[in-house]
């Protein structure tokens, strides 16, 4: 493991049967508090999209946002919010998709994404991989390209990898 990695874990808290019983929360607040590990976080992401040649950032809220944000500012890319339906003030394109039990649906300002851009996807845990799978759907129906999906967690028991490599076409998927 390099001493990011170990930096990374090292901030990162498991919060057991939270939100409910049998679920492991991973918590970054501790790493959002760590300005040494915040800025190497931002810094590796930065490096992905930079590898990747990503013109454009999107975050998955909530905490999609709090990543994707610096990281837009540091490579110098915009940065566009995919949101929980309804909060987004303009028009936007809408993808749904299932869960475990019953369905959710995600959103975009349908004039952020164009032909031509070539995105990357940053949240802070891909679980079961369907809320990054609605990303990349919601990406190419507006008719850009997906440059990849970054991530800082990948909990790998869940299969998200896997429900998701035939949304990436090709483009990587890299947990840090
Ligand atoms: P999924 O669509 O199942 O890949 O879930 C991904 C979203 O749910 C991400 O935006 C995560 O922030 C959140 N999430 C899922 N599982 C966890 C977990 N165990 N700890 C923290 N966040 C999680």
């Amino acid at each position: 493991m390099s001493g990011v990695e170990e930096l990374l874990l090292s901030c990162i808290r498991d919060v057991p049967d939270h939100p409910e019983p049998g679920v492991v929360f991973k918590d970054i607040t501790p790493l959002l508090a760590d300005p040494a590990a915040f800025a190497a976080l931002t810094d590796a992401l930065a490096g992905i999209s930079v590898r990747t040649g990503a013109t454009k950032i999107v975050g998955l809220e909530a905490r999609g946002f709090i990543l994707g944000a610096p990281v837009a500012v540091r490579a110098g890319l915009g940065f566009i919010p995919v949101r929980k339906a309804g909060k987004l003030p303009g028009a936007t394109l809408s993808q749904a998709y299932d869960l475990e039990y019953g369905s959710a649906e995600i959103e975009v300002h349908a004039e952020d994404l164009n032909a031509g851009d070539r995105v990357l996807v940053v949240d802070d845990v891909l679980a079961t991989g369907g809320t990054a799978e609605a990303s990349l759907r919601l990406i190419r129906r507006a008719g850009a390209e997906v440059a990849g999906v970054a991530v800082l967690m990948e909990l790998g028991f869940l299969g998200g990898r896997a429900r998701l490599e035939p949304s990436l076409d090709g483009a990587p998927l890299e947990a840090l």
